[in-house]
């Protein structure tokens, strides 16, 4: 629904629903089943608890992180500006050495696809999740979901998933992982 200041919002909400920027997020159920590691596909309360942190996004213990900085792997994009990933915005938290093996090892399609980036700084920056746009009788979700940075207006009409960090001081570290950079050079 519309709130009374403008933007969505939840009929019942209370004082939890929204950040202290006041963005909106996702009612979630908490689901803690086990099962395998679903790299890249996180709940939004552990995305937003792990990248608010610096957890690993798999284990949620911390993230790994040397002189260079913490460790990230990233869809391979070094093609779509020089300096790549420095000011990437990204929903995906980093990732300690042993559970960024393993997701390689459970998720093949990382091999072609992916690097790993040593992370110099990093800042929440802002939310990731679907914008709504008015509609009659009722609010129209946008069909894909965008980022929306903090102090943006646009972030009235977020339903917010997951966080998200503007990454600087990068760099790509094709040798930390022996046989991930083997089939990606
Ligand atoms: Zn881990």
């Amino acid at each position: 629904m519309v709130g009374p200041r403008g933007g969505i919002a939840y009929p019942d909400e209370t004082p939890y629903d929204r950040d202290a920027d006041g963005i909106l997020w996702l009612r979630t159920l908490i689901n803690t089943g086990g099962g395998r590691p679903d790299f890249g596909r996180v709940h939004p309360l552990r995305q937003r608890w792990v990248m608010r942190r610096l957890l690993c996004q798999v284990c949620g213990g911390p993230a790994d992180k040397d002189e260079r900085g913490t460790l990230w792997l990233l869809e391979d994009h070094r093609a779509d500006w020089d300096g790549w990933p420095n000011g990437l915005l990204t929903a995906h938290p980093p990732v300690c050495v042993p559970c960024a093996r393993e997701a390689v090892r459970f998720c093949p399609n990382l091999l072609a696809g992916h690097v790993a980036v040593r992370v110099g700084a990093s800042q929440v920056c802002g939310v990731y999740g679907v914008r709504y746009l008015p509609g009659r009788p009722h609010l129209v979700p946008s069909p894909t979901a965008t980022v929306v940075e903090y102090g943006d207006p646009a972030g009235r009409w977020v339903l917010a998933s997951q966080l998200v960090r503007a990454l600087s001081d990068c760099t790509v570290v094709l040798d930390e992982f022996a046989d991930v950079s083997a089939r990606s050079q």
